[in-house]
């Protein structure tokens, strides 16, 4: 293995092919569409596998079994976490975010890896609850994001009132970079605002295959229904007149998001957006670190961990970090460190994930992400980096709103239990609190969905072999974190209670809204910011 520490980017070609990397997840409600869009995105691009070789596919199921046998091979769920593809001279990270709301803290994290978003909506349904709720995620992280209008081959809302919905949801300015031809249900074809000619759409079936396209004059097209042409190209236009027209800095800056159409299922549109996301999103820019300074990503080595990922092999209890690469070069073998240990990492497991593509066959660049595979005391969130150190922000932590007992069913197996509790703290599955007294009768979990709850539960019994039982929910549907001293007071408010982190850290429980409140009003000075 090459102890490689010399860093020797800084060059053209190390700024190309950082620019080259488009890292980002899609975002939507369940049912909107977010596999089926995946698998098309991968079905236009190449897939690159774990030997670095890639393949141009001829049909979707020949993509996903490739992918699949990847996945294998690697007997971890690559998919799960993170797919690379090549798409023209583009190499695309995108990672999946956790369907259900209850691992919203999961996705949260997720989110802060990438550099922007596909918000994907069904044109049927418009802004559902967890797409809003995704989409507040994306504000908070200031993430850029691109709007996609799926099932467009299907009756749906009106696009001007889905870019109402849009707008009020989101607070940013949708803009049409393309518009339906054809309306709802007789979707023919994309039209670009204000052009003359639009891509006509001949879908395949089941979306085995790439859709046919062709460049046809609109106002000819004897495809097109009497009337179908005048109506796409004037609501086109009036959408851009309504709401301007795509701008670099106003996407970047957060005040617009671009809007695509497609019908995923058919690959119609896929191509369009594909396309924008090479020459108009953003590559991996600049990262602060803890002290506030960007690290430049031409600077020395560095990353942090998003995700921990176990127990996706029982039979070896695999655990793999996925770090995103915020700075220089990674290669296998070199040299590391562990911010917050100051240990020094031995990188000899760490596998570019998903391969290595032809023009990148031995190394990662920024918005890369790489797996380290059983590196122990790496915790979500932790940064590493060679050569001038650098610290990156820790995650933040969700409030949990759920609180539980768990209870060991045979008292034999407390070591394993304690293992296993303080692996699921690690990579974030839950969170751990022990009571004032010690929990004598266990240590209580805290959650914000009730599916972590079981997740947990489910990878003690597979991961550690310890069987394991709740008690039922604590009565507490809030908390915050405390400092102290003086931090036990909080207890005197009646519907209050008090929990430690592994780490000492006070935690104050509060039975609803009100009772916070009150704890707020009586001592404002007990809550950490
Ligand atoms: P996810 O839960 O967001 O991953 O959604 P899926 O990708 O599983 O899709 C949910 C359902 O919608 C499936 O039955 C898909 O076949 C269907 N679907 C996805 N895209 C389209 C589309 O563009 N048009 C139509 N008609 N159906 C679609």
């Amino acid at each position: 293995m090459q102890n490689n520490t010399t860093i020797d980017h800084g060059t053209a070609d190390f700024l190309a092919e950082s620019r080259k990397r488009r890292t980002f997840a899609v975002i939507s409600h369940p049912d909107a569409g977010k596999s089926t869009l995946t698998e098309a995105m991968a079905l236009h691009a190449r897939i690159v596998d774990e030997a670095g070789v890639t393949h141009g596919k001829a049909s979707r199921h020949a993509t996903l079994s490739d992918w699949n046998d990847v996945e294998r091979e690697r007997g971890i769920s690559i998919s799960s976490s993170a797919l690379r593809i090549e798409y023209r001279d583009t190499v695309i990270n995108l990672l999946d975010t956790p369907g259900h709301s209850d691992f919203s803290e999961d996705t949260y994290r997720v989110l802060m890896a990438v550099d922007f978003t596909v918000m994907l909506i069904d044109a049927a349904k418009g802004m559902e609850p967890q797409t809003r709720k995704l989409f507040d995620a994306c504000r908070r992280l200031s993430l850029p994001v691109i709007t996609v209008i799926n099932k467009c081959d299907r009756p749906g809302k009106e696009p001007l009132e889905l870019f109402d919905e849009i707008q009020e949801a989101t607070g940013r300015t949708p803009v049409a970079v393309n518009w339906p031809v054809g309306g709802y249900g007789a979707f023919h074809g994309l039209v670009t605002p204000g052009s003359d000619a639009y891509i006509h759409h001949r879908p395949v079936r089941a979306g085995a295959q790439l859709a046919h396209e062709e460049v046809a004059a609109g106002a000819t097209d004897s495809r097109l229904d009497p009337g179908g042409w005048p109506e796409a190209s004037e609501n086109a236009l009036l959408a851009r007149e309504l709401n301007g027209s795509f701008d670099d800095d106003d996407f970047i800056a957060c005040r617009q998001t671009p809007v695509f159409f497609a019908a995923a299922s058919g690959n119609l549109g896929v191509r369009a957006l594909l396309d924008f996301i090479t020459t108009s999103a953003p590559s991996p820019a600049p990262r602060r670190d803890l002290s506030g300074a960007p690290r430049p990503i031409d600077d020395e080595f560095s990353g942090f961990v998003f995700k921990v990922q176990s127990g996706t092999d029982a039979a070896h209890r695999d655990q793999v970090a996925l770090v995103r690469i915020n700075s220089g070069t990674f290669e296998r073998g070199m040299t590391l460190r562990h911010a917050q240990s100051g240990r020094a990492l031995n990188a000899k497991y760490a596998h570019h994930l998903v391969g290595r593509g032809r023009a990148t066959a031995t190394r990662s660049y920024p918005g890369d992400i790489v797996g380290f595979v059983n590196a122990t005391g790496l915790r979500i969130g932790d940064t590493l980096y060679a050569g001038k150190r650098v610290e990156f922000p820790p995650m933040p932590r969700f409030n949990p709103e759920r609180f539980r007992v768990i209870r060991l069913t045979d008292a034999s197996h407390q070591k394993r239990f304690a293992k296993g509790i303080a692996q699921l703290e690690a990579d974030g599955t839950v969170q751990v609190f022990r009571t004032q007294d010690g929990s004598p009768r266990g240590p209580v979990l805290g959650a914000v969905g009730d599916l972590q709850f079981e997740v947990a539960r489910e990878r003690l019994l597979r991961e550690f072999g310890v069987e394991t039982a709740y008690d039922d929910l604590l009565p507490f549907s809030l908390s915050r974190p405390l400092r102290g001293p003086g931090a036990e007071g909080i207890t005197e408010v009646f519907g209050t209670d008090l929990l430690y982190r592994p780490d000492g850290e006070p935690v104050g429980l509060f039975r609803d809204r009100w009772k916070l409140e009150r704890a707020l009003e009586r001592m404002p000075g007990i809550f950490a910011s």
